[in-house]
C-alpha cells in the first residue's frame, strides 16, 4: 500500500524541529510495521491549520490537487499523527474535507488512535468522531502534554550524545536566546547581580537582607516581581544553572518541577565559578552558627574582586581582636592569597592587613570619584535635562490652550473651537511622547555617569560605617560593596610592591599603597 505521510506543525506549537522530527517517526514507524510503501511526504511548516489555510495553500492543496487529477491510480493512503493535523478548523468544514478527498478514493489513516477513513467507512458515526476530533484539536487535547514530553525525551537523548542546540527558549533570567540557530547570550548587568547574590551569602548574608539590601539600591528585578524576595534569592542560590548546568526536569501537570536524569555539564554560559558557589553553599550550610557572629558584620567588601597576582584570589582571615600595648583594641584580619595559603605554588606570602587596604581603597576611590573626569557628568545629560524643561514648558502652554478651547466650544456650540481642541490635543499628545523619549534618554545618559553615583553612595555610607548600631554598620558595608562592585573590575594584590592595584570598569587603574596606620596614597592612569 502506497503512503504519503503529513507532517505538520504550526507556530503555536513549541520546538519545532522536534515535533516535525517526532511527527515524522511516528509516522515512518508506523508504516513500516505494516510493510506500508512511503512514496512521498508533505511538510507543512508552521502553517497553521486553525484557519484551513494548509488545506488551501499548503503542501496539502497540492495533495489534494494530485489526487484530484488521478496521479495515484492504484488509490493513496495519507498518514498523519492524528485528525487535527489535517486541519482545526470548525467541524463542518473538517467533515466537508474529509468527505471530499475520501470520495477522491484517498484512504485517511492515523497513527494516533489506529484509525482508517476511507469512502467506504465514512458513515454518520465516522463522521460525528471525526466532528469531536476536530473539536478537540480546537482544545488542544490533553495528550498534548504527554506529546511535549515525548518531544523532550527524544531532546535530552540528542543532549546526552552531545548536541548542544539549544533545547528551550526559555532561559534563566540572566540569559537571553538570540539568534539562528538560537544560542544562550548573558545580560552582563544581571549575572554581576547573581554574582553579588553570591558573594554576599559566601560574606554569611542571608537571602532575606540580600532581597532587602536590593530593593533599598533600587536594582531591577530580572521578571515582573514587584522587588526583590528570599524565595528568588534562594532560586538563584540553588540553582545550577550558574554554573552552566542544565537540570532536566518534568513538572507534572499542578505540581512541582522534579529533576528528572543527571544535570547536562556546559549547556548555559557559566555566569558564576564553582569555588565562589562552594563558598556560598557552606557558608549557607553553616549560617545558623555565623548568623550572630563575624558573619553579620560583613567583614570582606573586596569578596570575588580581589586577586593575588598570581590569579588566585585573595582570602580573607579572622585573626580577630587584638589589645595593643597601649591598650587599644584592633581588629587584625588578613587578605591571603589562597594559591600560597594551600601550598599550590604561589610565592605571596603577604598577609595584607585587612582594615588597613579597606580603609586606603575607600580613601582611594573617593578621591578619584572628586578629582577625576572620568566621573564627570557628561554634557549629553545637561542638553536632555534642558531640552525635557523646555518641552515641559510647551507641553503645559497647549494643555491650558487646549482646555480655553474646551470651554469655548462647550459655550458657543461652534465647530471652530472644538477642531482647534482636538488639533492641540493632538500636538499635546506628540510633545508628551517625545518628554517620554528624551527621559529615556536621560536614563541612558546619566548610566555613564553612574560610577559616580556609586561613589556619592561611598561616601555617604561611609559615616554609616562607624554607627554604633550594628544594622545600620551592616547595611552600610551591604551598599559599599555593591557599589565596589559596580565600580571596580579587579583588584590586584603585588607581591614584591606589596601595592594594591584596582582595575576600574570605566578602564582606569588605582593603585594603592596600604601602607602603616591609614597612611595611604592613590594614584589614577588612563589605561592608554
Ligand atoms: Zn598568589
Amino acid at each position: 500500500m502506497d503512503v504519503v505521510i503529513y507532517v505538520r506543525w504550526s507556530s503555536a506549537e513549541q520546538g519545532k524541529g522536534s515535533s516535525l522530527e517526532r511527527q515524522e517517526g511516528d509516522c515512518r514507524r508506523f508504516a513500516a510495521a505494516r510493510g506500508w510503501n512511503v512514496v512521498d511526504m508533505i511538510l507543512d511548516d508552521g502553517i497553521s491549520a486553525f484557519r484551513g489555510q494548509n488545506s488551501l495553500e499548503g503542501g496539502l492543496s497540492n495533495f489534494v490537487d494530485d489526487a484530484e487529477a488521478g496521479r495515484y491510480p492504484s488509490g493513496i493512503t495519507l498518514l498523519v499523527e492524528k485528525l487535527d493535523r489535517l486541519s482545526r478548523q470548525n467541524v463542518r468544514s473538517v467533515v466537508s474535507w474529509v468527505l471530499r478527498i475520501t470520495e477522491l478514493g484517498v484512504v485517511i489513516c492515523t497513527v494516533e488512535d489506529d484509525r482508517r477513513y476511507d469512502a467506504d467507512n465514512i458513515d454518520m458515526v465516522a463522521m460525528i468522531e471525526v466532528a469531536v476530533k476536530a473539536g478537540l484539536g480546537n482544545l488542544e487535547s490533553q495528550r498534548k502534554s504527554t506529546r511535549v514530553s515525548a518531544a523532550w525525551a527524544g531532546k535530552r537523548e540528542r543532549l546526552k550524545q552531545g548536541d548542544r542546540t539549544v533545547l528551550t527558549r526559555r532561559a534563566p533570567g540572566w540569559l537571553t536566546v538570540e539568534g539562528s540557530p538560537p544560542a544562550f547570550v548573558v545580560i552582563q548587568d544581571r549575572a554581576e547581580i547573581v554574582r553579588r547574590i553570591f558573594e554576599w551569602t559566601a560574606a554569611g548574608l542571608g537571602k532575606h537582607l540580600i532581597a532587602r539590601n536590593l530593593n533599598l539600591e533600587g536594582v531591577a528585578t530580572f521578571g515582573r516581581a514587584n522587588g526583590w524576595h528570599a524565595s528568588y534569592i534562594q532560586k538563584i542560590l540553588s540553582s545550577p544553572a550558574v554554573l552552566g548546568e542544565f537540570q532536566p526536569g518534568t513538572k507534572p501537570k499542578g505540581g512541582t518541577r522534579i529533576a528528572d536524569g543527571d544535570p547536562i555539564p556546559d549547556y548555559y554560559p557559566p555566569i558564576v565559578d564553582a569555588d565562589l558557589r562552594n563558598r556560598a553553599l557552606a557558608s549557607m550550610a553553616t549560617r545558623s552558627r555565623i548568623v550572630m557572629g563575624r558573619g553579620r558584620r560583613l567583614p570582606n567588601l573586596f569578596g570575588g574582586l580581589a586577586k593575588c597576582e598570581c590569579g588566585a584570589r585573595m582570602t580573607f582571615r579572622a585573626k580577630g581582636a587584638k589589645v595593643r600595648a597601649n591598650g587599644d583594641v584592633v581588629r587584625e584580619d588578613y587578605l591571603v592569597c589562597d594559591a600560597y595559603q594551600r601550598g599550590r605554588g604561589c610565592r605571596n606570602l603577604n598577609h595584607y592587613n585587612y582594615q588597613i587596604v579597606e580603609r586606603c581603597v575607600l580613601d582611594a576611590v573617593l578621591a578619584q570619584a572628586v578629582e577625576d573626569r572620568h566621573f564627570e557628568a557628561p554634557a549629553e545629560v545637561r542638553r536632555i535635562e534642558i531640552e525635557i524643561a523646555d518641552r515641559s514648558r510647551v507641553l503645559a502652554r497647549t494643555r491650558e490652550r487646549a482646555d480655553n478651547a474646551m470651554e469655548l466650544a462647550s459655550e458657543s456650540k461652534r465647530p471652530e473651537p472644538r477642531a482647534l481642541y482636538h488639533r492641540l490635543v493632538a500636538e499635546a499628545d506628540a510633545v508628551d511622547e517625545a518628554i517620554g523619549l528624551l527621559q529615556n534618554q536621560l536614563v541612558v545618559a546619566r548610566g555613564a555617569v553612574s560610577p559616580a553615583e556609586h561613589v556619592r553612595r561611598i561616601e555617604e555610607l561611609r559615616g554609616g560605617m562607624t554607627s554604633d548600631d550594628e544594622s545600620e554598620r551592616l547595611a552600610a558595608r551591604m551598599k559599599i560593596m555593591g557599589a565596589l562592585h559596580d565600580l571596580v573590575r579587579t583588584m590586584m594584590f603585588s607581591r614584591r610592591s606589596r601595592l594594591v592595584g584596582l582595575e576600574l570598569k570605566n578602564d582606569a587603574y588605582v593603585v594603592v599603597h596600604p601602607y602603616g596606620d591609614g597612611i595611604s596614597a592613590g594614584y589614577v592612569a588612563n589605561r592608554e
